[in-house]
């Protein structure tokens, strides 16, 4: 439950900026976005994947909160006893609302993180606390991480025009956040010859076609065996719910040689997946002009914030 703030983009020669998912381990002829040293790419399988300097590492990048709370983690920095308490409800499906009776003590301090409200008959999680177990539905958890990503780009920006951090902490950040939200979500349906059908969540900026030769490639290396493989569902722009996608069925969670996000579903799962993520496709807001700003990369253009032009288009990936 450490949060421990890691870089997760580096510039390259062009003034470009790539996410930590774009590299190999090693140097990758990436720099600092803040002290320009060079950084090694540290892709293990133990910590979240980061790039360190060669050398020393600049305070100035240790400073922001890369962990972006529902991306890259969902204790939501949260003290353990909460979250352990929270995690707890997972085990009930379908019991959302939580009585208070069984977390004697629990109940001031999970109304002063605004964990609890009032609901009509007895207290109820708030949508926040229903992230942490992953019970929170994915249309509901939509608008949840926006308002969330939105809150970050303009908190940068009002420390930026304070003078009190670095201007490229904002760059770092609209960098990430349109790696993760221009990207389409997948889900993928696997048959190995004797019968066997497993699923991939997964997001992309390519085509996903392209992507799903890939997988089935990997999984028939993987298993030596012939695959077959269909994409059930593909969103565009939604990349923001695939981790927590995978993190609400987590405990499905199948894992083939060094792969990962693969389910193995039963019929009656999958459907619930597949129409999870129909909802979620029907009910979700398009972009706001602030969002289109970034997922277009016109950010990169108005680090003023002056001469705003909205983009024709959305998330049309080359
Ligand atoms: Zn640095």
């Amino acid at each position: 439950m450490v949060t421990e703030p890691f870089l997760t983009v580096g510039k390259d020669e062009s003034g470009q900026f790539l996410s930590i998912d774009t590299q190999v381990s090693g140097r990758g002829g990436l720099v600092c976005p803040f002290c320009n040293r060079p950084l090694v790419a540290v892709r293990g399988l133990v910590r979240i994947h980061h790039f360190r300097h060669e050398g020393a590492t600049c305070r100035e990048s240790k400073k922001p909160t890369t962990l972006i709370p529902g991306w890259d983690h969902f204790h939501l920095a949260l003290p353990g006893k909460i979250v352990i308490e929270l995690l707890k409800q997972s085990d009930r499906e379908y019991h959302v609302s939580f009585d208070v009776r069984n977390v004697a003590g629990m109940f001031r301090k999970l109304e002063d993180y605004g964990l609890i409200q009032n609901g009509y008959s007895r207290y109820e999680l708030t949508d926040t606390a229903m992230v942490v177990p992953g019970l929170l539905s994915l249309s509901k958890f939509d608008p949840w991480i926006r308002h969330r990503l939105q809150a970050r780009l303009r908190e940068k920006q009002d420390l930026i025009a304070v003078g009190q951090i670095h201007p490229a902490h904002y760059e770092v950040e609209a960098a990430r956040q349109e790696q993760i939200l221009s990207a389409s979500l997948y889900l993928m349906e696997l048959t190995t010859d004797d019968g066997f059908k497993i699923y991939k969540i997964g997001r992309t900026r390519r085509a996903t076609e392209q992507r799903l030769l890939e997988v089935i490639r990997d999984v028939a290396a993987a298993q030596q065996m012939t695959v077959k493989g269909k994409l059930l569902k593909v969103i565009q722009c939604a990349g923001h719910v695939e981790k927590y996608l995978l993190w609400k069925y987590r405990t499905m969670a199948f894992q083939i040689a060094r792969f990962q996000e693969f389910l193995a579903l039963d019929s009656s799962n999958a459907s619930r997946l597949k129409a999870e993520m129909t909802r979620f496709e029907n009910s979700r807001r398009a972009p706001t002009v602030e969002e289109s700003v970034i997922i277009s990369g016109a950010w990169r253009t108005r680090k003023d914030g002056k001469d705003l032009t909205i983009p024709a288009a959305v998330g049309d990936e080359a």
